[in-house]
């Protein structure tokens, strides 16, 4: 008897589920890995599934803080650009202003 991968997976079509058809992972001595009692095949190990998960969740986490310092940064920039002119800017005719002089700045 084939042991087969015992997770179900859903047709893309929607026509339903059926078990999937890949090989069962194996462990060194050939036999059947066996997690809850149950074969699976190499990618439907829930081991395996749990691990990408995680791997999947650390890059989704990684895109999200990039987009965070991203907007961070263009509000910092909005800031740092205040009162110079997009024609300006677009030239490089401006100057950075150290943060003590903007804070003297603002003191008035
Ligand atoms: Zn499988």
């Amino acid at each position: 008897m084939t042991v087969r991968c015992s997770e179900r997976v859903y047709d893309s079509q929607g026509f339903g589920d059926y078990l999937c058809s890949r090989p069962v992972a194996k462990d060194k001595d050939g036999q059947p890995v066996l997690e809850g009692g149950k074969p699976y095949c190499s990618i439907h190990l829930p081991s395996v599934v749990a691990r990408r998960r995680v791997e999947r969740g650390a890059k989704w986490r990684q895109k999200w803080e990039g987009w965070l310092e991203e907007r961070r940064r263009q509000a910092a920039c909005l800031v740092a650009c205040k009162g110079v002119s997009t024609e300006d800017l677009e030239q490089g005719n401006y100057v950075i202003l150290k943060k003590e002089e903007t804070t003297n700045d603002s003191a008035h």
